[in-house]
């Protein structure tokens, strides 16, 4: 008998009949003979709407509070999942994220798993039980609930799949797999059978929603096969592990994106020692966190400094770094809060010559001005203006030929 996690998103289960459906496919993976372990989401935007309700209470609710409220979600849908079960005569019992054992640090909104305790989920399989989980949500040392950070049910349920020792962590959510770029924008883009994992968790970072990238993360450390798959349709969906061919043939295998960057350039900056440290300690210790950082080429002890930050981190920032830039003497500091990102990725590109060239030409095909490059061994990130990303995404797709062999 196999040990198998399964992981349904939101919109898997956002009302009553989609969670009937649901356990109808958790109850077929039983009679197919495996112990099951589920994770489940919150309802549709039931998240969402639990952030807004409290903010019309306060303008800053307590940390502690706040996690309290969200982990609520989570916990209704796993009881209506046990119900349903239930009902269709199937022995279930839905735990909050406490009670399976999920520790977790304190650091509410964004508390990171320590450790996985399984007793008590050990304890209800031998039981006879399918268990599920609430995901997102876990416990302090001192039994405070805390969550995950938004999207933390994908790493609740590769954190218990890799504790439990699964044969593989599928997740189920609203489109069939990991696509070859986002099929919104580009029709032709195909779901891939496969992918890598440190391709995936390139994919996650810089756009893919599909998946999170620390449960990415996560499944690579753990050597945990992950299944991306819809919970409506009964396609392969796209299984992420570490045994995919390294080198297909020089292939791009994905092209990501998003539209949530920002920027901020401090320009005329004094070029000396402890500047960089000057203005990146402060934004880190607000928790911002910087992503691409250039900083051009000094002219007589003078440079500029450009950065990135997330869109909803760009005003934070600027508050932080604004004053810090007159204190330093810098001639002026200047945001952009409509930046996007277009990256290319593949394992394929490692070593090979030729892919930023053609990548850079496609663009200028198209009359798209980069503003700035990140690259890594298997990516290369430009950043463009918001409104010309999808553009971008559709020439790429077309320029680097993607489709599956
Ligand atoms: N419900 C949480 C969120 O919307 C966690 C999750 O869906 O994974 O972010
Ligand atoms: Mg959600």
């Amino acid at each position: 008998m196999a040990l198998i996690v399964q992981k349904y998103g939101g919109s898997s289960v956002a009302d009553a009949e989609k969670i009937k459906n649901v356990a109808g496919r958790i109850a077929r993976a039983r009679d197919e003979g495996n112990e099951v372990v589920v994770v489940v989401s919150a309802m549709g935007d039931t998240t969402d709407e639990l952030i807004e309700l409290a903010y019309q209470i306060s303008e800053n609710p307590d940390s502690r509070e706040l996690d309290v409220l969200l982990s609520t979600g989570e916990v209704v849908s796993s009881t209506l999942l046990a119900m349903s079960l239930h009902v269709m005569g199937y022995p279930a019992i839905s735990l909050s994220g406490a009670q399976a054992g999920i520790r977790t640090d304190s650091a509410y909104s964004r508390a990171r798993i320590l450790q996985v305790e399984p007793k008590r989920v050990v304890r209800e399989l031998e039981k006879g039980n399918i268990v599920i989980v609430a995901g997102f949500q876990g416990m302090t040392e001192d039994m405070d609930v805390t969550t995950l950070g938004r999207g933390g049910s994908d790493t609740t349920a590769v954190a218990l799949a890799a504790t439990l020792g699964a044969e593989v962590c599928q997740i189920y959510t609203d489109v069939e797999g990991v696509y070859s770029a986002d099929p919104r924008l580009v029709p032709e883009a195909e779901c891939l059978a496969e992918i890598h994992y440190e391709e995936m968790l390139e994919l996650a970072t810089y756009g893919a929603k599909v998946l999170h990238p620390r449960a990415v993360e996560l499944g690579e450390l753990f050597h945990i096969p992950i299944l991306v798959a819809s919970s409506f349709t009964d396609n392969p969906g796209t299984l992420i592990h570490g045994g995919v061919a390294m080198e297909v043939r020089n292939k791009v295998r994905s092209i990501a994106h998003n539209l949530n960057r920002g920027k901020i350039t401090v320009v005329g900056v004094p070029d000396r020692p402890g500047i960089a440290a000057t203005i990146f300690e402060p934004l880190a210790k607000a928790g911002v966190s910087v992503d691409t950082i250039v900083q051009n080429a000094s002219m007589q002890g003078i440079t500029d400094l450009t950065f990135t930050v997330f869109k909803s981190d760009l005003a934070r920032a600027m508050e932080v770094v604004k004053p810090i830039a007159t204190q330093i003497g810098a001639r002026e500091c200047a945001s952009d809060d409509k930046l996007g990102e277009v990256s290319i990725i593949g394992t394929g590109m490692q070593n090979t010559p030729g892919f930023a060239a053609r990548m850079f030409s496609t663009l200028s095909e198209k009359n798209i001005n980069i503003q700035l490059i990140t690259t890594s061994e298997i990516r290369i990130t430009c950043i463009i203006n918001a409104d010309e990303v999808k553009e971008a995404v559709r020439a790429l797709h077309r320029a680097f030929e993607i489709e599956e062999e």
